[in-house]
């Protein structure tokens, strides 16, 4: 998604408002991608600097989350405002005190929205995200979705408890075992 700015580019002070809605390209999370399933939509006003364009907008899109608890993937509305500023070499420290504004590039004469949008995106997905605030995930016992259908275990906790202590008890029982014959077992 790209914006247009040669109508100002050479005239500082100029801007123009811009209304944009295409796909952006999907965000790399650490080890995963995060998908954006729907077109984004990007609405500001692009202003010449001289030295480039400031472009301040506000977003709104969709992102395919996976929920923390029950691992389903889930779409998530999201909106936000963004600001950058679009140089051609957005690599070189600006001299102005601007410094918490983001640089992007300015390709000949387009702004490209997307690492302006990522960039902020990122900042606007929880950490843990949930399909729903009441998500009930997994039961601890027997691995159902609870959120589908509720199992037959009915205190999960108590009972997870009950088993691991058991199995603890087991592998214990079976450690002592080990330990005094070993070719015993291989008979058995
Ligand atoms: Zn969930
Ligand atoms: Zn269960």
């Amino acid at each position: 998604m790209k914006i247009n700015v040669s109508d100002i580019i050479e005239q500082p002070g100029a801007s123009i408002p811009f209304s944009e809605t295409g796909s952006i390209e999907p965000l790399a999370d650490g080890n995963e991608d995060i998908m954006l399933p729907a077109p984004f939509t990007v609405e500001g006003v692009a202003t010449s600097t001289g030295e480039g364009v400031y472009v301040q907008a506000n977003v709104k899109g969709t992102v395919r989350l996976t929920c923390s608890r029950c691992l389903s993937s889930f779409d998530l509305m999201v909106e936000f405002d963004c600001e950058g500023r679009f140089v051609s070499d957005p690599d070189v420290p600006m001299s102005d005190e601007e410094d918490d504004i983001e640089s992007f590039a300015l390709v000949g004469e387009y702004c490209v929205l997307d690492d302006m949008v990522q960039h902020e995106l990122l900042l606007n997905i929880p950490m843990k995200p949930l399909c729903k605030p009441e998500c009930k995930g997994f039961c601890e016992v027997c691995g159902a979705n609870l959120n589908e259908e509720p199992c037959q275990c009915d205190a999960p906790g108590t009972q997870a408890t009950l088993f691991g202590r058991k199995l603890l008890e087991a592998l214990e029982e079976r450690g002592k075992d080990n330990g005094s014959s070993k070719e015993e077992d291989l008979q058995v």
